[in-house]
């Protein structure tokens, strides 16, 4: 039993090199970083990737192919994959069984090693970096051992899960997309992985560095198709140990409905991991530094067109505060340039698809036909050439407007001014809504920060003190929020790689009782 025990020690004690974020990268004029991706931009412009399905690390190629269009240019096609559907996706769940005996097996320093070759080629071609910052997690989980009383040894392995578990990534976070079939595959599981239909050159990227850094066939398997028919066969499969989801809570709510209604046909009870939408806040007090609280607006509702599930959507201001910071916003955003994102000046580029470009455009057609709303900013939008959505304000004098509680997911940012001796009021509409994932607060003086921090605990799984609710970084402000936001389960940190384990208590007594009485049973 000892010398059983004796791996999964060596790998508790195989600390893997401690990880540290990539370094932010400036893209300054004259930098090597600015013409490498400069000249990958240039080689890209050219070529339409064509992309298979991966299964059992076989391309797969049904001739059935889905275009990938770029957002700025939608008459540009940048990828077709090759689009699957059940067949494919059971064939994935095979490959994944098969692979799962060996991969189980394999030390945790192993695997480890698997994925820090992953990053270390993700991050010397500037890609996402999340993949370290999981490895040191992954060590400390099997270091993690219970304690021992005199004559035993207690010993926890954290075994995968028994089945494999689905991962279906949203379209807008590279590094999310990696991370959903990479940490339960770093604790030993088998994944099939559905991307993004709109995602899919990022996803490929992924997916073949991964195979780069010699993750064995089969561990994770990537399938494209129509969404439902694939992620049905997943759900429905009696081996689903597990759903890794990041996207819309719709969509999540659908999954776990799925789930529900299956829960007679599963070997063991799936884990269900989500991570969904949000509605999220800023908001400001009379001391706020109106010049900080205006980049930071501008900054968390418009980079990257508003698609952050953490980009800032709603605004709370003081009466005293608005006409001063409406005149820095609007200066502000004179210095917005919307896009072609392959040229640096640009600030914003456009809409992922014709959907959202349609979902913003009637957003701002309502606002302007409500008399409740006054176009702060923007307020346009134009598809002719790409899905461009003009970043815009509106300010709206109903805190229950749908504009402070829906999630339109792009770049409308909803104001509520509020009267400055109302805070308490103001605060408790902050925490009415139905999302938690990230908000902030504004304010130099202290009172105010600590009574807000404390009204709006429930309100956001990230809270930010005067700085922007976007920009978590992994291993810094693990990230997540709870209510219809999620599971909470803190993507890229310890606590989410312990949903993919299911730990084995071992205990070993080294001199076991050789008669049955105890002593209180003795006559005195
Ligand atoms: P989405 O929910 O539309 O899609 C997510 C995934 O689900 C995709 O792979 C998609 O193909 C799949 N899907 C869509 N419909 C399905 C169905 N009926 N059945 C099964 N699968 C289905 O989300 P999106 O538009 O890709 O991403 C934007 C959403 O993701 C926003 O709501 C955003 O807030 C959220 N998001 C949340 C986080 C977070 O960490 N909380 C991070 C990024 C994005």
């Amino acid at each position: 039993m000892a010398c059983g025990m004796l791996p999964r020690m060596i790998d508790a004690a195989l600390s893997p090199p401690r990880p540290m974020n990539e370094p932010v990268l400036g893209y300054a004029p004259g930098s090597e970083e600015r013409a490498t991706l400069k000249a990958e931009l240039a080689r890209r412009a050219s070529e339409v990737v064509d992309v298979p399905m991966i299964i059992g690390g076989r391309e797969v190629r049904t001739g059935d192919t889905l275009a990938a269009r770029c957002p700025h240019e939608h008459a540009r096609t940048l990828a077709r994959a090759h689009q699957g559907g059940p067949e494919e996706a059971l064939a994935a769940v095979r490959a994944a069984r098969a692979a799962a005996p060996e991969w189980a097996r394999m030390p945790q320093h192993a695997r480890n090693a698997v994925f820090l070759r992953a990053a270390e080629l993700a991050a010397t071609r500037r890609r996402a970096r999340l993949n370290a910052a999981t490895m040191l997690f992954a060590s400390q989980i099997a270091g993690e051992q219970p304690i021992s009383a005199p004559g035993t040894w207690n010993v926890m392995e954290p075994r995968p899960l028994e089945g494999f578990v689905a991962a279906i990534t949203p379209f807008n976070f590279t590094a999310i997309a990696g991370n959903l079939p990479s940490a339960p595959a770093i604790m030993g599981n088998v994944v099939v992985w559905k991307p993004s239909p709109l995602a899919i050159p990022s996803a490929h990227e992924v997916m073949s560095l991964l195979t780069e850094a010699g993750l064995p066939d089969g561990v994770i398997n990537m399938v494209f198709g129509p969404a439902e028919p694939i992620v049905h066969t997943l759900l429905d499969h009696e081996d689903l140990a597990g759903v890794h989801f990041t996207g819309s809570t719709r969509v999540f709510r659908h999954l776990v409905r799925r789930v529900g209604e299956g829960i007679d046909r599963y070997k063991t009870f799936p884990r269900l991991v989500g991570e969904t939408g949000g509605k999220d806040f800023v908001f400001a007090h009379a001391s706020a530094d109106v010049d900080a609280l205006a980049v930071a607006l501008v900054r968390g509702a418009f980079e990257f067109q508003g698609q952050k599930c953490s980009a800032a959507s709603r605004a709370y201001v003081p009466r005293s505060l608005w006409p001063q910071l409406e005149r820095r916003i609007l200066a502000l955003l004179e210095e917005v340039t919307v896009g072609d994102v392959a040229d640096f000046r640009t600030f914003m580029g456009a809409v992922i698809d014709p959907g959202a470009f349609a979902r913003h455009a009637a957003a701002q057609a309502e606002a302007k036909a409500d008399p409740s709303c006054r176009i702060v900013a923007g307020g346009t939008a134009d598809d002719s050439v790409g899905w461009f959505v003009q970043p815009t304000v509106i300010e709206v004098k109903d805190p229950g407007h749908r504009l402070m509680h829906e999630e339109l997911f792009g770049p409308i940012l909803a104001v509520w001014v509020y009267p400055d001796e109302e805070e308490a009021a103001a605060l408790a509409h902050v925490d009415a809504s139905t999302y938690a994932l990230t908000g902030a607060v504004f304010g130099r003086d202290r009172a105010f920060v600590v009574r807000a921090t404390q009204a709006l605990r429930a309100a956001a799984g990230n809270f930010y003190v005067n700085d922007k609710p976007t920009g978590a970084v992994v291993g810094q402000q693990p990230f997540g929020g709870a209510r219809l936001s999620g599971t909470n389960d803190k993507a890229g940190s310890i606590l989410n790689l312990w949903r993919w384990t299911a730990p084995r208590a071992i205990k070993e007594t080294f001199s076991p009782p050789l008669a049955i009485g105890y002593p209180s049973m003795r006559e005195a």
